[in-house]
C-alpha cells in the first residue's frame, strides 16, 4: 500500500515541492493524521461497491482512503491550482475523479447520473471548506439526491446545531432542516493540532444518515422551511413575535395565528427553541391554509 499523504512529512514534502501557498479564503486546512482520516472513512461504512462524492480534495490526504475503500470517488475541488498536485499525489487511484468547480454551483444530480450510473450505495464524505459549511450540507441534505448520508468534518459549533435537540441553546432551524430528512450524529470530536494551518476554532465529525422518509409529515415543505426560519429568526422573541415579524402578511394574521396555536395547545409565548420537530410541523400544516 502507498505511504500515506496525510503524514506531516509527506504534506510537507508535497507543498514544498510544488510551492503551495494556503489561501485562507477558501477554508484551506488540511488534514495531517492518517488516523482521523481512517476513522471519517470508517463512519461512512463504505464497501467496494460503495460511490463517494468528495468536496475539496485538497492534496488528496482524504481522497485517498477513500479510494481504497470504495468503487469510485468523485471529488469537487474549486482551487485550480491543485490540479497538478492532485494528478501526481492521486495517480496510484485510478477510480478517483477530479472536477475543479465550486460545488455549489455544480450540477451535482448530473454527475451523479452521469458518473454513478451503476452504482447504488452513495455517500458524501469531506473535511469541509468551513466558510461554506452550512451551504454545502443544506445542498446535499435538501436536494432529494440519492444519497445514503454524509460523513463531514466541521466546525464544532456548526456540528452542536446540526446535532441540537430541542430545548437546548445550539437548536435552531439549521438542526430542523437536517433532522427532517437526516439522523445526525457528532461521531468525533477532532483538535485543532491535526490541520495544517491550524485552524482558529475546535471541529468535529458529523454522521448524518438519510431517513427513508422525512420525520414527519408537511404539507408543504418550503411554507414548513420557511416558518421554522421564521421562528428562530429572534431567539429572544417568543414563538408568536418571531411569526408576527418574520412571515408575510403576519401581522395582519395575527388573530387567525393565535386561533390555531389555540387548537393545537402550543402557548403563544413560548420560544422556537422549546418545539419539537412534531410541533412545528403539525403548526405548519395547520397555518398553511392561512398564508396561501
Ligand atoms: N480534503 C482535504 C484534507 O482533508 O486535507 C482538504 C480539506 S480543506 C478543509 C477544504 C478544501 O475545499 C480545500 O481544498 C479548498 O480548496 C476546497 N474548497 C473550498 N471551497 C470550495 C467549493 N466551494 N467547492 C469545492 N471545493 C472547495
Amino acid at each position: 500500500m502507498q505511504k500515506d499523504i496525510a503524514t506531516p512529512i509527506r504534506t510537507r514534502a508535497i507543498l514544498n515541492r510544488y510551492g503551495f501557498s494556503f489561501k485562507k479564503s477558501l477554508g484551506q486546512n488540511f488534514l495531517i493524521d492518517p488516523n482521523v482520516l481512517r476513522n471519517i472513512t470508517e463512519q461512512a461504512e463504505l464497501s467496494e461497491e460503495s460511490g463517494v462524492i468528495e468536496i475539496g480534495p485538497g492534496i488528496g490526504a482524504l481522497t485517498e482512503h477513500l479510494a481504497r475503500r470504495s468503487k469510485k470517488v468523485v471529488a469537487f475541488e474549486i482551487d485550480r491550482r491543485l490540479a497538478p498536485i492532485l494528478e501526481d499525489t492521486l495517480s496510484p487511484y485510478p477510480n478517483v475523479k477530479v472536477i475543479y468547480e465550486d460545488v455549489l454551483k455544480a450540477d451535482v444530480r448530473k454527475v451523479m447520473k452521469e458518473e454513478f450510473a451503476s452504482i447504488k450505495d452513495l455517500m458524501v464524505v469531506a473535511n469541509l471548506p468551513y466558510y461554506v459549511t452550512t451551504p454545502i450540507i443544506l445542498k446535499f441534505v435538501t436536494g432529494h439526491f440519492p444519497i445514503r448520508g454524509m460523513v463531514v468534518m466541521l466546525q464544532k459549533e456548526v456540528a452542536d446545531r446540526v446535532s441540537a435537540q430541542p430545548g437546548t441553546k445550539n437548536y435552531g432551524s439549521l438542526s430542523i432542516a437536517i433532522q427532517y430528512y437526516m439522523t445526525a450524529e457528532v461521531a468525533m470530536i477532532v483538535p485543532k493540532t491535526v490541520f495544517m494551518p491550524q485552524p482558529n476554532v475546535d471541529s468535529a465529525v458529523v454522521k448524518l444518515v438519510k431517513r427513508e422518509k422525512p420525520k414527519v409529515d408537511v404539507t408543504d415543505e418550503d411554507f414548513f422551511f420557511q416558518m421554522t426560519k421564521a421562528s428562530f429568526a429572534q431567539r429572544r422573541k417568543t414563538l408568536m413575535n418571531n411569526l408576527t415579524s418574520g412571515m408575510p402578511g403576519g401581522k395582519e394574521k395575527k388573530e387567525a395565528m393565535l386561533e390555531v396555536l389555540g387548537q393545537l395547545s402550543i402557548d403563544p409565548s413560548r420560544r422556537g427553541e422549546t418545539l419539537s420537530l412534531e410541533e412545528f410541523a403539525a403548526l405548519s400544516n395547520a397555518l398553511y391554509p392561512i398564508f396561501h
